[in-house]
């Protein structure tokens, strides 16, 4: 039976993922996310839903990006859902400067994933969240607008003035904050 990485990560704080200190980890065990076959730990946590499909696919797809592109082998994947078509690839935040900028790693990410990937950092506000999905816009203010229902809003206000610089990213954007956090968007530009 393979060795679940993983579970000896969580037990000893350590990596036994080939001796290197900086390599890509994952929601999966590396041994598993290099095959793409689950070891039956791995199995197990998909069976009793510990895992998704989405983590899975998202490990063995950066798994084989880290193999050509050194700075993937050095992020943490927290999560990953997959929204409608699209893909949002939850990471260590330090993480996320190291290949969002990254022009070539971007679009062979898309290639490998045959989908739009959006990427965001784990642990973070609902401000700087939002932030991430609309970047490399920039965001002058969120705010929460409580409408009489009682129902809330989360207004973020651009720092532009063009209108149809989001396009059909506002639609995709708004669909994936009310998935992952719960969130009813809506982005203003500055007047
Ligand atoms: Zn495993």
């Amino acid at each position: 039976m393979p060795v679940c990485n993983n579970e000896l990560n969580k037990r000893y704080g350590i990596s036994l993922t080939y001796g290197k200190v900086m390599a890509l980890k994952t929601p999966i065990c590396s041994f598993d996310a290099k095959t793409g076959v689950l070891c039956s730990k791995c199995e197990e946590r998909l069976r009793s839903k510990d895992l998704t499909q989405d983590e899975v696919h998202a490990s063995i797809v950066l798994t084989r990006l880290a193999q050509r592109y050194s700075e993937v082998d050095k992020i943490t994947l927290v999560t990953a859902f997959k929204v409608e078509t699209d893909f949002v690839l939850v990471m260590r935040g330090s993480d996320l400067q190291l290949i969002r900028t990254h022009e070539a790693i971007r679009a062979e990410t898309a290639r490998q994933f045959g989908a739009r990937v959006w990427m965001v950092e784990s642990d973070s506000s609902d401000r700087r969240f939002i932030e991430n999905l609309l970047y490399p816009r920039r965001v002058l203010s969120v705010n929460l607008i409580w409408l009489p229902d009682g129902n809330k809003l989360t207004r973020a206000i651009l720092d532009s003035n063009r209108t149809s610089d989001l396009g059909n990213d506002l639609y995709k954007i708004q669909r994936i904050a009310k998935k992952i956090k719960d969130i009813e968007l809506l982005v203003e530009h500055k007047k």
